[in-house]
């Protein structure tokens, strides 16, 4: 691990009024759950486009249905890690704003941050397509329809081809537009409009991902590392000043 680099973020750290971060799907790997584009992730498998897709849900439900149902039963063995944990504790202690997240685990609420921005919605959420409805996941898992207009059940998130959540993404950029420090971790950055949210902040810019985006250079600090275990430095180094 690249000690200087902790050692400078822990200093920016200190002297932010608002950190701001932005997680990725790198995020949540040693967690368990597979990202999307590097080398063991999904897509690599699948395809998104055949099946992250309003398209897949309306005309394909039963590849929609498989893909998103084992999504959640994987989810369901997982955790959050002590990298969670430690933004966690960070905005306890007033060193974190806000988190910004593209991924839909729910696992920075699980760790106990309060401010979390969810940009692409949620595993954890059921609702009717049709009709809009909100449904149990257990329901949805056995693959039963809509208890009120037999519609196609399905997760809270945001498909290729539908609008984003225009009130959370209003909250999202307004707190990355006050940040003073705005630190990506663990997204390759190629999702867009996501990956232009840190340029809306004219604060310090930071990247921690384990291995170079194309985006790389455009920040003002690059840490290469895992997630967790650059976090829990972090977090010890302004917390406690150890490490
Ligand atoms: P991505 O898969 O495109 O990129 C992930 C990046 O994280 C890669 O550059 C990879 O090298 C890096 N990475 C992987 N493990 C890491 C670790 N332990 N520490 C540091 N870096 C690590 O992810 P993205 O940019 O978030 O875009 C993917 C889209 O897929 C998002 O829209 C997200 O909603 C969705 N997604 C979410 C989850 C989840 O909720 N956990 C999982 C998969 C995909």
């Amino acid at each position: 691990m690249d000690q200087p680099k902790i050692d400078l973020l822990a200093e920016w750290m200190k002297e932010s009024r608002r950190t701001v971060i932005l997680t990725g799907a790198g995020m949540s790997t040693e967690s368990g759950i597979p990202d999307f584009r590097s080398k063991e992730g999904w897509w690599k498998k699948i395809d998104p486009m055949t099946v992250s897709t309003v398209d897949a849900l309306e005309h394909q439900y039963d590849l929609f249905h498989g893909f998103y149902s084992l999504r959640l039963s994987d989810l369901k063995k997982c955790e959050p890690h002590k990298g969670h944990d430690a933004l966690a504790d960070l905005e306890k202690e007033g060193h974190v704003s806000a988190v910004v997240t593209q991924n839909v685990d729910g696992f920075h609420q699980q760790s106990g941050s309060g401010t979390v921005h969810e940009l692409h919605g949620s595993l954890r959420k059921i609702f009717c397509h049709e009709c809009g409805a909100r449904a149990d996941e257990a329901a949805f898992m056995e693959r039963e329809s809509c208890s009120d207009c037999e519609g196609h059940l399905r997760p809270k998130i945001i498909l290729f081809g539908e609008m984003l959540p225009q009130d959370v993404w209003g909250r999202a950029i307004q707190d990355i537009e006050e940040s003073d420090l705005l630190i990506v971790i663990g997204s390759s950055l190629q999702v867009a409009p996501a990956n232009e949210l840190p340029f809306l902040s004219d604060g310090k810019k930071v990247i921690i991902n384990q291995e170079e985006t194309y985006l790389h250079n455009q920040f003002d600090l690059q840490i290469e590392g895992k997630a967790g275990e650059v976090l829990q430095l972090i977090r010890d180094k302004v917390l406690e000043g150890t490490v």
